[in-house]
């Protein structure tokens, strides 16, 4: 049957098949989700829900609606694993060594399993494994964004309050000339310069005037 005419015209050669992929790719929709945001994604719907998760993330949502196969097929993977509470032992042999093979996948596997493999066919359970591995490094490394973003958001919070107007930071026992007012944040009191207990009071807040200290609810001493 090989020898056949026809059948040696129909075959397509190595060329014309990467020519082919190409056109395929450039056709395809745009890929926005990068690596680590279906991650990030996967996470949240695992821990708050799919309708939050689109709303936090409305590209990985909208990327998701424009129908890509892959992404949706890594998400279903990455959900699951986001919703294992121990990553570090899951049933399956492959995965039960832990740390030591998921780091030797990072510094090895996880670029050569983007390349096509010529041998995928013959050996697909250690491409699964590389998969899975891939999946669980964008997992992880979802979960570092996030956790990056809610550090930088506690540390905008934390500037926003230490620079109110009116309030300033102590040093030591003493507050800066234009913020005389000390703070004792435990007591919730506020001592004037030349108040009885003004110059033994170590301050955590400092203050312009008492309307500033009192906006910040502190009530005035009484001496
Ligand atoms: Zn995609």
């Amino acid at each position: 049957v090989t020898d056949h005419p026809d059948h040696q015209r129909i075959r397509p050669t190595r060329e014309g098949q990467a020519r082919l992929l190409a056109a395929i790719e450039m056709v395809g929709p745009p890929h926005v989700v990068d690596s680590g945001t279906l991650g990030e994604y996967a996470e949240l719907v695992a821990v708050r829900g799919r309708a939050e998760a689109d709303a936090l993330l409305p590209d990985v949502a909208a990327h998701l609606a424009d129908g890509c196969a892959t992404c949706a097929d890594d998400l279903r993977d990455l959900i699951a694993l986001a919703e294992t509470p121990d990553t570090s032992a899951p049933p399956e042999p492959p995965l039960a060594a832990g740390a030591p093979p998921s780091r030797s996948a990072v510094d090895s596997g996880i670029h050569a399993a983007d390349l096509p493999d010529p041998h995928a066919a013959e050996s697909a359970e250690p491409a699964r494994r590389q998969r899975r591995h891939r999946l669980r490094d964008r997992l992880l490394i979802g979960v570092a964004i996030a956790i990056l973003l809610v550090g930088l958001s506690l540390i905008a919070l934390a500037y926003r309050a230490g620079s109110q107007p009116g309030r300033a930071a102590p040093a030591g026992m003493n507050c800066p000339a234009s913020h005389p007012i000390k703070g004792n944040r435990s007591s919730m009191i506020y001592h004037q310069p030349g108040g009885e207990f003004y110059a033994q009071t170590r301050p955590e807040d400092c203050f312009a005037s008492p309307a500033d200290a009192e906006a910040a609810g502190y009530r005035a001493s009484l001496r």
